[in-house]
């Protein structure tokens, strides 16, 4: 049954359409289960009603036409019920609603189940014979599992089913939206640039091109020199295969021969497609038909079809690569996963917008993102990034939607958008020269949180007082090996000197989870717990020497350095490292540098650290809490996963209750806590970390002009009502309204734009 099910699946997911996924859908089912019907409703949101969309055995001529309310029939009840339905007689169900035109009144036995996605129930998929009869168990679980394996493609499908790429703009539907989740604030209406990472041939956009003559010989170009390397590879292992293997060569220069793949990406380069989106349809197309064979020598033929894909691929990206892409003013980069370096590639003053197709709202991407100040969207996983590529599109950042082909009506309540936005940052600006400081008095140090070279100078710009975290390891992820002591030192004094005498707190490399370096890849299963942070650098100390050598001497006559320590989660870590920043100085002064010794911090990330933060206090200088990856620990909620998202609650009162215990705990020992995750950029979390006492916030400069508002919007005493309130909550979304009501009230209702509800539908 497994293989089955596999090869159900795999086949409704190479279909071209939904009409396409769902015939093969019946067909696939009506034949598995040896039943005379097989049909699927899928709910319409426009008609609310629930219709039939494909069916084999019941008249062909209804599809289309039947249709049934949520209160109609049995397949009404399993809606309701969101649970199968099987019966041995659905003739004689109180439910039964007769429809003449299907001809299901020669059917009998009736076996329903909902098909269910992200809980909502999108249809129902049915199986009907004309005995009278129960489906046994075995076939109600095959169905029952059926359905839930296609809930996703069947999603996937409806919303992709909005995007077209052909000249023909008449099938283009208007404003197709897909959900994702907000990454980083703000609107951005531009055209949607897709930029795939080198050799992924999945990820290859399509493109028009009219330059046919251009596309076939950049083809042909790369496929000779793969034929070339293969003949190479077979020649130089001539003396050393056998017969059968050696036989092998002969069959990969097969495929790729021109009455093969090669013909058949030709073929459809002279429709018009651009060479890579043409290898990368057929590849697909072969793929696909080889996974489904039963023969798993055949099957296998697939990775090498892939593979010689892959490298035909190679080969064009490799002779692209000199020519510089050109980017329109108004790109909105999309990429299954957005990188650092992807962030250099295109001019700032392009770049209005980012989408990415991985992710959540708190991965490095959209921290990075939020600090650029650039529009954001996270996990849109059904985004079909091969299809979007040059089309207009509108982004949301504030509610996490992408919209494509947008209308005119869509169009300008986004315009309306724009327009208060730019108000807004005006009202902003002309606070940049005042302190932060309460009605009342009360002075709250805000500091940023640095990554990229360009933070420094707008942190400057924007009034920070100092530095609370610069993630060191966003340099690191741009380059192609470690950087040597000296380029660091080189980059560090970028931060330190431009800040002096204001503090810089430089985080050791924190590396792992969503945060990969090219040169040193760590794959695990369960990254987030696994090697990360201090875990790996105390593993190889000749990269924490280099780094923290680099960073004192860089610290060399401006003495504002500061080192931190992330993702510690016991006083062993902490020891340790303190020692190896002892040494590192120590090594320093005997080759006779005048560097003082600067403060080290721990960062409270894990749970375990927030519990034992007093004995951590002790060891050390300041305290500085990490709460997206707190909030990640306590929650239990990867911060990557779009699919948790919305159970990543910053205001979970769990949460609050463990940043009012550390900051209080800390504070026995006399040292300095502040907060660098997220929510301190937040105004209603600062407001609360502000009430809870942390000494200093620490976030993104795009944020600080709010964040200051906030603080300058209120008294601490309304701030400690406010937090008061929110710590009797038992309910994060109670909490999450509170704040904005609280906002609203103290006149700040202009900081808070969480989402944009109201949007043309
Ligand atoms: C945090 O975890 O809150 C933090 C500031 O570190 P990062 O986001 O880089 O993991
Ligand atoms: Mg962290």
């Amino acid at each position: 049954m497994l293989d089955i099910l596999r090869k159900i699946v795999q086949e409704v997911n190479a279909a071209k359409d939904l009409d396409g996924a769902l015939n093969i859908i019946v067909r696939r089912i009506q034949r598995a289960m040896k039943t005379q019907v097989c049909s699927v409703y899928l709910f319409d949101p426009k008609t609310e009603h629930y219709v039939l969309m494909a069916t084999e055995g019941l008249n062909p001529n209804a599809v289309g036409e039947v249709s049934l309310s949520p209160s109609e029939g049995v397949v009404g009840k399993i809606v309701d019920r969101a649970e199968p339905i099987n019966l041995e007689d659905a003739t004689v169900h109180p439910s039964y609603h007769y429809v003449m035109e299907t001809g299901e009144e020669q059917f009998h036995a009736f076996l329903g189940v909902p098909i269910i996605h992200q809980r909502k129930i999108l249809g129902v998929l049915v199986v009907q014979q004309t005995t009278r009869r129960r489906f046994d168990e075995g076939e109600e679980a095959f169905l029952v599992t059926m359905s839930a394996q296609l809930a996703g493609v069947i999603a996937h499908a409806e919303v992709t089913g909005g995007i077209n790429v052909g000249s023909d703009t008449s099938k283009v539907r208007n404003d197709a939206k897909f959900d994702g989740v907000a990454g980083a604030p703000g609107v951005a209406i531009g055209t949607a640039i897709v930029i795939a990472p080198p050799a992924d041939l999945d990820a290859v956009p399509d493109q028009l091109s009219d330059n046919i003559e251009g596309e076939l010989s950049h083809f042909r170009h790369a496929l000779e020199k793969v034929r070339n390397d293969i003949r190479v590879v077979a020649r130089s292992l001539a003396q050393r295969l056998k017969g059968e293997d050696q036989a092998l060569f002969d069959v990969y220069l097969r495929m790729l021969d021109d009455n093969a793949l090669a013909g058949e990406v030709e073929e459809v380069i002279h429709q018009g497609q651009w060479a890579p989106g043409a290898l990368r349809q057929v590849v697909q197309s072969h793929v696909q038909q080889f996974e489904m064979m039963d023969d798993p020598y055949l099957r296998e033929r697939a990775t090498d079809i892939r593979d010689l894909g892959r490298r035909v691929l190679a080969n064009m990206q490799q002779e692209c690569a000199s020519t510089p892409v050109s980017y329109p003013d108004d790109t909105i980069l999309v990429a299954e996963e957005i990188t650092p370096a992807m962030l250099g590639e295109v001019p700032t003053d392009k770049l209005i917008g980012l989408v990415s197709i991985l992710g959540s709202g708190n991965s490095h991407a959209a921290i990075l993102a939020r600090s650029m100040g650039i529009p954001t969207v996270m996990g849109v996983v059904d985004l079909p990034a091969t299809r979007i590529h040059g089309k207009h599109i509108i982004l949301d950042g504030y509610s996490g939607r992408v919209f494509a082909n947008p209308s005119t009506d869509m169009r300008s309540f986004y315009d309306d958008i724009l327009r208060e936005e730019q108000q807004l940052s005006k009202g902003l600006e002309a606070i940049r020269d005042l302190p932060s400081v309460t009605e009342d008095g009360h002075v709250m140090p805000l500091w940023v949180n640095t990554g990229l070279a360009t933070d420094v100078a707008l942190s400057l710009d924007r009034g920070a007082e100092g530095i609370g975290l610069y993630r060191t390891e966003v340099p690191f992820m741009i380059k192609q090996f470690f950087p040597s002591e000296m380029e660091q030192q080189i980059s560090y004094r970028k931060q330190l000197e431009p800040f002096a005498p204001r503090v810089v707190t430089m985080r050791t490399l924190d590396i792992g989870g969503d945060k990969a370096l090219p040169y040193f890849p760590i794959e695990e299963e369960n990254p987030s717990l696994g090697w990360r942070g201090i875990r790996v650098t105390l593993d190889h100390p000749e990269i924490f020497l280099v780094q923290v050598r680099a960073m004192l001497l860089a610290s060399e006559g401006l003495d504002n350095l500061r080192i931190m320590l992330p993702m510690v989660s016991n006083v062993m870590e902490i020891d340790e490292g303190v020692a190896l920043v002892n040494q590192a100085h120590a090594e320093l002064i005997d080759e006779g540098h005048e560097i003082i010794k600067p403060d080290i911090g721990v960062m409270v990330e894990v749970p375990a650290a927030a519990f034992q933060v007093r004995a951590f206090a002790r060891r050390v200088d300041f305290i500085s809490v990490g709460s997206n990856d707190l909030t990640q620990y306590m929650l239990a909620v990867d911060r990557n996963n779009p699919r948790v998202a919305g159970l990543y609650y910053s205001y979970h009162p769990s949460v609050l209750q463990a940043l009012q215990f550390v900051v209080s705990e800390a504070h026995k020992e006399h040292v300095q806590v502040s907060i660098c995750g997220e929510m301190a950029g937040d105004p209603g979390g600062a407001l609360l970390l502000m009430a809870m006492g942390y000494d200093v916030l620490s976030m993104n400069s795009t944020n600080l002009p709010r964040v200051k508002s906030a603080v300058r919007g209120v008294t601490t005493k309304q701030a400690a009502q406010l937090l008061e309130d929110v710590l009797q909550k038992d309910n994060p979304e109670e909490i999450k309204s509170l704040i904005a009501e609280m906002l609203h009230d103290s006149g700040l209702g202009r900081l808070v734009r969480s989402t944009v509800s109201n949007a043309p539908r």
